[in-house]
Parts: structure tokens; C-alpha cells; sequence
């Protein structure tokens, strides 16, 4: 059963907090540049199990140095495979990263 909130970069629905407060639903398209967190409120620090990305770390500047937006580090991720990042949570076996992609409205702009 996955849990309600998406992860805005990948678009997996298997986050446990919304990751950043006033992010709205999705499906998104483009979500624009960092800062994310004065845009969409404060953020939850979770990394995402699917692409790894932090909400609040690697969006911020002071941070991790060079902020990157959502788009940015979604097409480097899937330029590398769009390798399952968690280590300590396993891939869903019905895991299915075109269809993830569409439902957020991320297909777009993270493929091509
Ligand atoms: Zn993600």
C-alpha cells in the first residue's frame, strides 16, 4: 500500500512526510528552480528511497553548496539508470518508473 505522499523530483508515492510543507499535490510539471524551501515552506529532510534526493539539503545552497532543482537531479539520476537509492528499503516489486513519472506529471521534463 503506498503511502500519500509523492516524492517531487521522481514522483514516488512512498514518502512518510509531506517534503516540504506547502508543496501542492501532484501531478507538478516543472517545479522550478531552488530555493525550494522559500517557495513551498519548510522541509521534511527525508531523502527519497526511489532517487535520493533530500528535501532541504539538496536544494539548499548553504547546505550541500550547489543546490539542485528537482529537474536537474532527475535527469542525472536517470541518465545513470535511475538506480533504487535506498539501501535500507527494497524496491517495490511492481516498481514501475514511466508510470511513477507520468501519474506526478514529471514525464516531461525527466525524459527528455
Ligand atoms: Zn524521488
Amino acid at each position: 500500500m503506498p503511502l500519500p505522499f509523492h516524492c517531487p523530483c521522481c514522483g514516488y508515492p512512498g514518502l512518510t512526510a509531506p517534503p516540504y510543507q506547502n508543496l501542492p499535490a501532484p501531478p507538478w510539471g516543472d517545479l522550478g528552480e531552488p530555493p525550494y524551501i522559500a517557495r513551498f515552506g519548510a522541509a521534511s529532510f527525508e531523502g527519497c528511497d526511489c532517487c535520493g534526493y533530500e528535501f532541504g539539503f539538496d536544494c539548499d545552497a548553504a547546505a550541500c553548496g550547489t543546490p539542485r532543482s528537482f529537474q536537474a537531479y532527475r535527469a542525472a539520476w536517470l541518465q545513470t539508470g535511475a538506480p533504487w537509492f535506498s539501501s535500507c528499503r527494497p524496491k517495490p516489486t511492481d516498481w514501475n518508473l514511466a508510470r511513477q513519472l507520468v501519474a506526478a506529471g514529471l514525464a516531461a521534463s525527466g525524459l527528455r
